[in-house]
């Protein structure tokens, strides 16, 4: 088994803005060890949430080179790409991004409906995850029947419901009180000892922070050593 889920050496990504280019990743190098939860904190605008997206294959580099799950990303083809997306990670998002008019258990099988897995084994490993997050009594919900702790545990069920050895999350305890923020953490730390699922978060949350084993921090693009 690899070692690193995740290595990027001078990665470089810019933004358009009006004539010019704005760089906002500026050569970032790093590993992630697998299995473990690993922490991605900065100031507001240091280039966070590019980097998860560049992680996710939801943009690209201009420069440098990133592999994950064993996958050099950039040269991957627009089917390897999305299969790597379905299968191969999860992401979890700060507003969770449910679809209204679908229950729970619904929301949760979605991502394994699209990557074709048959309706048994699909609802068998929905149920499973969701009583493994502790909702197991709220299955037929909609999302507005539910809370933001709740939300947040269902989101975490659907982003592993095609198995993917990476779980990408975007500030999961965000919109959080301290004690549903708790609960998250643990659940994050069962899965790695568990499951063997490696988790890359982006955080302010001193809690999370103070569990991750690895913490990078990034300021205006670069990480400080
Ligand atoms: P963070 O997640 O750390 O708050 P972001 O990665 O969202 O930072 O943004 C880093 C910088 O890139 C910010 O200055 C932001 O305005 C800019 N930026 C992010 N996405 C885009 C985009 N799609 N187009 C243009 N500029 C962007």
């Amino acid at each position: 088994m690899d070692e690193y889920i995740v290595s990027t050496s001078d990665l470089h990504k810019s933004y358009r803005d009006g004539a010019s280019a704005v760089e906002v990743i500026r050569g970032v190098s790093f590993s992630l060890p697998a299995r473990k939860l690993c922490a991605l904190v900065g100031p507001s605008g240091s280039g966070k949430s590019t980097l998860l997206n560049l992680i996710a294959g939801l943009d690209t580099p201009e420069r440098g080179s990133l592999t994950s799950c064993s996958r050099e990303l950039s040269r991957l083809s627009s089917d390897e790409l999305a299969d790597y997306r379905l299968r191969e990670i999860g992401i979890v998002f700060q507003f969770f991004n449910f679809l209204p008019t679908l229950s729970l258990l619904e929301n949760v099988e979605l991502p394994a409906k699209l990557a074709g897995t048959k309706q048994a084994p699909l609802r068998e490993s929905a149920m499973s995850l969701l009583r493994r997050v502790g909702l197991e009594g709220k299955l037929s919900r909609l999302p507005r029947e539910l809370s933001g702790g709740e939300l947040q545990r269902g989101a975490i069920a659907r982003a592993l419901i095609n198995s993917p050895k990476l779980l990408l999350a975007d500030e999961p305890t965000g919109n959080l009180d301290r004690a549903n923020g708790a609960q998250i953490i643990s659940l994050c730390q069962e899965l790695v000892s568990e499951l063997g699922v490696s988790i890359f978060v982006v955080t302010h949350d001193n809690e999370v922070i103070n569990a991750a084993e690895r913490v990078l921090r990034i300021e205006d693009g670069k990480l400080l050593t």
